[in-house]
């Protein structure tokens, strides 16, 4: 299929362009910002599949419990409304068990332990701070160790009368040093009884944590799994129920519709028997594509970039050197307000480099991409350099306002 016969061009086919928004090219991966990943095949039909037809919800959420079951060597699952859910329901039936009263009557805990351990280094904003979502539940976090360091030993003078639970986080976005790690926190907890909810929303494991005696696991369906906007819950029987149950409580608002768990069963399975080999191959050509495009450009360099956490795939990272005469918030701006628009991770603006994950590349977009990156550094080449940091806080700060400025754009966009 050539380009111009791609809906990514804006014609009418592109349900995008019908919704009168932008078509753009997502290079940051599966950041939800961008609506996650973009969904394979198999979860595309199975969602509309499933659109169709009634379902008993919790037939279906009890079918998936042994796809998910099998998949992950958990005892039992379910699909929630999104991580951030999943994480909520966790936390709610770590307090509430499978008594409805209990349920029924969050988010105020009277008469149930209402703490939730976590690391301070493990505090984090995927969108919004982490501990909102144990709070969102009525529970109250209490964190322990410094951003740097954790110790056993502080984790073991934490856990008190009042602990319902603990929170593990693996995420790029956790402190990088001095976390306690997940066997030596997971038998610290089990020998007071305090179960362990890990997030691992992004992470591609989902069988070792289990292995490794986590009580509750959740990962984003929509994320590397491939799947529509949902959360995939694992774990022990008891505590996964407990989970479940919260749809009747306070998860209420956070329902997930049969398509949602539909995909994200299709997506589940067809990851689990994906050829990893095969896969990492072929995201490894738009890479190698990329870093040649830019390979004789003077102040701009492309390395392939492992995964922080170690999931096995890589990006390339776009690093902005002095001589380059512009910085890599310049360049993150000229993709971005092309046409289309080219979003890139941004996570380590401030050090002079951005990342390009081809995880949600779509047809026909490879090529368009290494053409406009490379056009829009020529394009910058010669242009006065700025002080870099204050260029990547202005930035931040636009986007800020446009958020804030919404529905509306801002005035100096409205043209
Ligand atoms: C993305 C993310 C979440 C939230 O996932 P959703 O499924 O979008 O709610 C939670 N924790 C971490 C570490 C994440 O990266």
């Amino acid at each position: 299929m050539t380009i111009a016969e791609k809906p990514m061009t804006g014609d009418s086919t592109d349900i995008r362009v019908r919704l009168g928004v932008s078509p753009l090219i997502n290079l940051t991966g599966t950041l939800t910002t961008m609506g996650g990943i973009s969904a394979r095949t198999e979860a595309i039909e199975a969602a509309a599949a499933m659109m169709g037809h009634g379902i008993d919800m919790v037939e279906l959420q009890a079918a998936a419990s042994k796809i998910i079951a099998d998949a992950t060597g958990a005892e039992a699952g379910f699909v929630s409304a999104c991580s951030a859910a999943g994480i909520c329901m966790a936390v709610a039936g770590a307090m509430t068990g499978d008594d409805m009263a209990a349920i029924e009557q969050l988010p105020d805990t009277s008469g149930m332990k209402n703490e939730v351990l976590i690391q301070t280094g493990h505090l984090v904003n995927y969108g919004h701070p982490i501990e909102q979502d144990i709070r969102l539940t009525g529970a109250r976090a209490v964190s322990f160790g410094a951003v740097n360091s954790a110790t056993q030993a502080q984790l073991a003078g934490a856990i008190g009368p009042r602990t319902a639970a603990a929170l593990y986080v693996v995420s790029h976005h956790c402190a990088p040093d001095g976390q306690i790690p997940f066997a030596d926190f997971t038998r610290v907890c089990h020998a007071q009884d305090v179960p362990v909810i890990v997030d691992l929303a992004a992470e591609y494991d989902i069988t070792g944590y289990h292995r490794d005696g986590a009580d509750i696991t959740i990962h984003s369906a929509h994320k590397f799994l491939g799947g529509a906007t949902a959360g995939v819950v694992s774990g022990k029987k008891s505590q996964v129920r407990a989970a479940f149950l919260q749809n009747y409580g306070l998860a209420r608002p956070m329902k997930v519709g049969k398509e949602s768990i539909a995909a994200a069963l299709a997506a589940l399975q067809a990851y689990v028997s994906d050829d990893r080999a095969e896969v990492n191959a072929k995201l490894r050509k738009p890479l190698q594509a990329w870093r040649e495009a830019v390979a004789d450009l003077s102040g701009v360099q492309g390395d392939f970039d492992a995964d922080p956490t170690g999931n096995p795939f890589e990006r390339l990272r776009i690093t902005i050197t002095p001589e380059a005469g512009f910085a890599a918030v310049d360049l993150v701006h000229a993709l971005e307000t092309g046409t289309p628009s080219i979003r890139v991770r941004t996570h380590q603006l401030e050090h002079g480099s951005f990342i390009m994950d081809p995880r949600s590349l779509g047809a026909g977009e490879e090529g368009v991409v290494a053409e406009r990156l490379r056009a829009a550094i020529q394009g910058l080449q010669g242009a006065k350099a700025t002080g870099a940091a204050d260029q990547v806080q202005s930035w931040k700060i636009r986007r800020a306002n446009a958020l804030r400025n919404w529905p509306d754009p801002l005035a100096e966009d409205a043209t």
